[in-house]
């Protein structure tokens, strides 16, 4: 079976409290500075002849208190987030598809996937996820990982699947959604790890395409 997932469709079921949420200053800042260059390189954004004109591309930071605060829903059109724009995921049943959220905005459609590759390491602290048609499409040349098109987002199998990726490569910091249009996703323990990996592949991409 395959599934084609329609960008900024929420497909769980949202418990989400609309209340203030205060996320520590620095992790805002850090994962508002990556979300500005990943919008200067069109892998997050809005624009009217992509998607259907939905926003794309999401951020998540995990908290110290077994949460994450991810990017809230629908706002790609924005150059830069603040503070009222981030939600915080306090639960993410991947069995139910169900979560429990609260903040000034509803959180990404894509929480679910953030959760499912939080769930394969405790060492990865941030999830990047981004559209790329150059990468997408250089996948199978660059010998990139991947996560096929069989395994639906933001399930228990694509926990496993990111589970058994990280154990046949430990070094790997992101794969390619197979199943989800140009979809890509960057982690790492730093912002940083995540971040540098998008734009070295979508470079090595470009590499490809020339
Ligand atoms: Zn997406």
């Amino acid at each position: 079976m395959t599934i084609k997932e329609t960008e900024g469709v929420i497909k769980y079921q949202l418990h989400h409290r609309q209340e203030p949420i205060t996320i520590p200053d620095q992790l805002t800042q850090v994962l508002t500075a990556w979300r500005s260059i990943l919008v200067k390189l069109e892998v997050i954004g809005q624009d009217a002849h992509r998607y259907q004109g939905f926003g794309f591309g999401n951020l998540s930071a995990r908290s110290n208190n077994n949460t994450f605060y991810i990017t809230g829903t629908q706002t790609g059109e924005y150059p830069v987030l603040q503070q009222k724009h981030y939600s915080e995921v306090i639960e993410a049943n991947i069995n139910e598809f169900s979560i429990y959220s609260r903040g000034l905005t509803k959180p990404s459609s894509e929480a679910l996937s953030h959760s499912a590759v939080y769930q394969a390491s405790p060492d990865i602290n941030f999830v990047f996820h981004g559209h790329s048609p150059e990468i997408w499409h250089a996948t199978q040349q660059l010998n990139l990982p991947a996560i096929p098109a069989n395994i639906a987002y933001g399930t228990q199998a694509m926990a496993e699947a990111v589970t058994k990726l990280l154990h046949e490569k430990p070094a790997t910091s992101g794969f390619v959604m197979e199943g989800h249009e140009d979809g890509i996703i960057t982690f790492g323990r730093t912002a940083e790890q995540a971040g540098l990996t998008f734009a070295a592949w979508l470079a090595n991409a470009l590499q490809c395409a020339s």
